[in-house]
């Protein structure tokens, strides 16, 4: 059993964390905001008075945070706190799981290695849901050491770990597959509508498309109308499942990607600029499917 610190106890890395303690790890965690350290404590997570004091002593350090700006301003700290790099023993394995950009996983890594350590980006998808279960998929950037340094780990905290490669990869894949997503989604949406303005009712369109070369898991598991899937979002109001924030910040980070590779990834940038659209209203908080009704709500009217 390892001592593991755990930082970012939300809505993810909470039960993250609850899992590896449930499996007889000893978890040093730390969240600046109280609500998540008392949850943390009631699942018997350690709370540490502070970032450093989580780290200090830890064999392996997990960070899930909201963005890449935060992962690099913790491992790094500023002027009055030395950061988590500084903090932790030497050859301390560092595990990203946070979704950020590949630019600033492989910027996190060469920090943690200058600094004496080892490191992976290892960012999941399985949502909330994945984690409170430990049923998370893991995309893992990393050496072979590292990779299967970090797999005893990540096994507890999810069931399909997939090594991608060296640095970055894992975050390459997590965004490749969320623009196929992203795109996706839409077009089933965008399918649907055409549909119902030509007088094709939901389950016939269904019944059709799930069974041929339309079929993909943007319509038969999150099918974006009431219906013809009874436990996609569309039965519940667009309750999320994934919400359009996250969608919409994850297209930004494939926007980053493909700037930086120069693709022509015209449909990738067209999804981001529809998630961006649909997050800026209360598409935020619903689930991405729910940005069917921004299509509809868009399409112009056939009355006369
Ligand atoms: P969240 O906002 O619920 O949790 C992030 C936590 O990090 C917050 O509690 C925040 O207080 C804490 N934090 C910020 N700076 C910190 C620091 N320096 N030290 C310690 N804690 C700090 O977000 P979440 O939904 O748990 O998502 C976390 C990451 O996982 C994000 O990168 C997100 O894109 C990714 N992700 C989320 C989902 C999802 O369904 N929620 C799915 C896949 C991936």
């Amino acid at each position: 059993m390892s001592d593991i610190a755990f930082l970012g106890l939300g809505h993810m890395g909470g039960p993250m964390a609850a899992n590896l303690v449930a499996a007889g790890h000893r978890v040093l965690g730390f969240d600046p905001v109280s609500a998540a350290r008392d949850a943390a404590r009631a699942n018997g997570i350690e709370v540490a008075a502070n970032p450093n004091a989580a780290v200090a002593g830890a064999e392996i350090v997990i960070t899930m945070l909201p963005t890449g700006a935060h992962v690099i301003a913790a491992y790094q700290g500023d002027e009055h706190t030395p950061g988590l790099l500084a903090s932790a023993s030497p050859g301390t394995l560092f595990l990203d799981c946070s979704t950020i950009a590949v630019d600033e996983a492989r910027r996190a890594h060469d920090l943690a290695l200058t600094a004496g350590h080892r490191a992976a980006d290892a960012p999941v998808s399985g949502g909330v849901i994945g984690a409170q279960r430990g049923t998370l998929a893991f995309m893992v950037g990393g050496s072979d050491e590292d990779f299967a340094a970090a797999l005893p780990v990540l096994q507890i905290m999810g069931e399909r770990i997939v090594h991608c490669g060296g640095s970055g990869l894992g975050q390459a894949a997590k965004v490749c597959n969320n623009m196929i997503l992203g795109i996706t989604q839409i077009a089933v949406a965008e399918a649907f509508v055409l549909g119902e303005r030509l007088g094709l009712g939901h389950q016939a369109l269904f019944d059709v498309a799930s069974n041929a070369s339309g079929q993909c898991w943007a319509l038969t598991t999150n099918c974006p109308v009431p219906g013809p899937v009874t436990t996609s979002p569309a039965n519940d109001d667009y309750r999320p499942g994934f919400a359009g924030a996250l969608m919409s910040k994850d297209l930004g980070l494939a926007e980053a990607a493909i700037a930086l590779t120069g693709v022509d990834a015209q449909l990738g940038i067209h999804a981001r600029d529809m998630f961006r659209a649909y997050a800026e209203g209360d598409g935020a908080h619903r689930d991405f499917s729910g940005i069917i009704e921004m299509i509809r709500a868009q399409s112009s009217s056939i009355d006369g």
